[in-house]
């Protein structure tokens, strides 16, 4: 059973107005709410066990870094990677991509070396490439997509040379709700002799990822995607790359010795945690992962999967109405424009109604561009919301056409 109004009493934001309306909250993709059971772990730790953690004597330092370790156990669980020396802890999925993309580039790549990404990116997934293309020369290949919003898989093949030196790929886009066929582009990379990243923030909070059944050489997303803590992130990577790879940046907890003659790196994954880790974080994020399961992976993706369906046929009737990304395996995202009402002002009068959605770009402009758009308005689905909201939003969408 699947009990929504349980579920959504666990989140005090969805009772809240806004301009007197109830709130209704439809961007998930940017950003998630959190439960208590996440706010009250981070008030009780601060309260009761605050210490940095590692190399600490006393009895708090102790605790601390047991939560803290156990977190990390609790991610690889979560994704079934293999060891927790596999779980890097980073900001989120833009420093886990920056760190993987610097430390790859500066042992691995040289000029004219390339690189795979697709034309339905986030930036967070382009500009860390174009940044080591700038310093090394290194070249972005790009596959493209068709109509529907699906990645051209023939076309992925031919793109692989002799130079291929990676493959990094979204699991599922942001702005058109795709669910790439990852586990495949990754078989198909590894015939190749190619490692895959999978930039999966917008997976992992909406259905089960099994990492080893992916066969992901490396795979990110962000905590406050998964109901979890904002600033807090991972890097899952198999251990055989991670303990090949260079640190990303220097500090306390990442070294084993240092001297002014030669300093020796720590052990993974501390090799690559530079500085005191938001250890508050990350048992909160394992509080977060925690919710998640006990609902069952399943389930919240049975859920959305429900709403996504209602919602795509509900707002398709509506006219003048066009919805960008309609791939056979598509996620809780609906980018959508009505006639010619500005993306902007749709949102805003949206706003006005309680309801919030992200308009613009959303980070993805190269795709945008492949669009023929400037922006869409994108409504995006988490566990707690319900067929009410959607029929609220499509009234909404009703309300502001007939204003224009
Ligand atoms: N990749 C995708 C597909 C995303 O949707 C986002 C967030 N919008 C990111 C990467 C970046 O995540 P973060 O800002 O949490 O680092």
């Amino acid at each position: 059973m699947y009990d929504i109004q349980k579920i959504r009493e666990d989140f005090p934001i969805l009772s809240r107005e806004v301009y007197g309306r109830p709130l209704v909250y439809l961007d998930n993709g940017a950003t998630t709410q959190k439960p208590r059971q996440v706010v009250q772990s981070i008030t009780d730790e601060y309260y009761s066990v605050n210490s940095n953690v590692h190399r600490g004597v006393h009895f708090l330092s102790q605790q601390a870094t047991e939560l803290h370790e156990a977190s990390r156990e609790t991610v690889r669980r979560f994704i079934h990677a293999r060891s927790s020396n596999e779980i890097v802890f980073t900001r989120g999925t833009t420093e886990s991509i920056n760190l993987l993309a610097s430390s790859f580039a500066d042992s691995r790549m040289k000029e004219g070396d390339e690189v795979i990404v697709s034309v339905m990116e986030h930036h967070s997934n382009i500009v860390p490439w174009q940044l080591q293309a700038a310093r090394k020369g290194i070249v972005l290949k790009v596959i493209p997509m068709n109509d529907r919003g699906e990645l051209l898989t023939d076309e992925y093949e031919k793109l692989f040379s002799d130079r291929t030196r990676l493959v990094s790929l979204v699991h599922v886009s942001n702005v058109l709700g795709t669910v790439n066929p990852v586990k495949e582009m990754i078989a198909v990379a590894h015939a190749h002799g190619v490692p895959v990243l999978i930039d999966g923030a917008q997976s992992v909070p909406h259905m089960k990822v099994d990492v080893q059944d992916l066969d992901a050489d490396f795979f990110a997303f962000s905590g406050h995607k998964i109901y979890g803590p904002t600033g807090v992130g991972v890097l899952y990577g198999k251990e055989e790359w991670l303990d090949k790879l260079p640190p990303y940046q220097g500090g306390g907890e990442m070294i084993q010795n240092v001297s002014f003659e030669k300093t020796t790196f720590n052990e993974l994954p501390f090799k690559f945690e530079a500085g005191t880790p938001d250890y508050i974080g990350t048992t909160a994020l394992a509080k977060a992962l925690d919710y998640v399961s006990a609902i069952g992976m399943e389930n919240i993706a049975a859920h959305e999967h429900e709403l996504t369906q209602y919602a795509m046929q509900r707002l398709k009737a509506i006219e003048g109405m066009r919805i960008f990304g309609e791939a056979g395996n598509k996620s809780g995202v609906i980018s959508f424009l009505v006639g010619n009402i500005h993306h902007l002002d749709m949102g805003t009068l949206l706003d006005r109604l309680g309801i919030a959605v992200r308009t613009g770009h959303h980070c993805a402009q190269p795709l945008m561009l492949r669009l023929g758009i400037e922006g869409t308005v994108r409504a995006s689905f988490g566990l707690y919301n319900t067929k009410e909201e959607i029929e609220v939003l499509a009234a909404g969408i009703e309300r502001v056409s007939r204003m224009f």
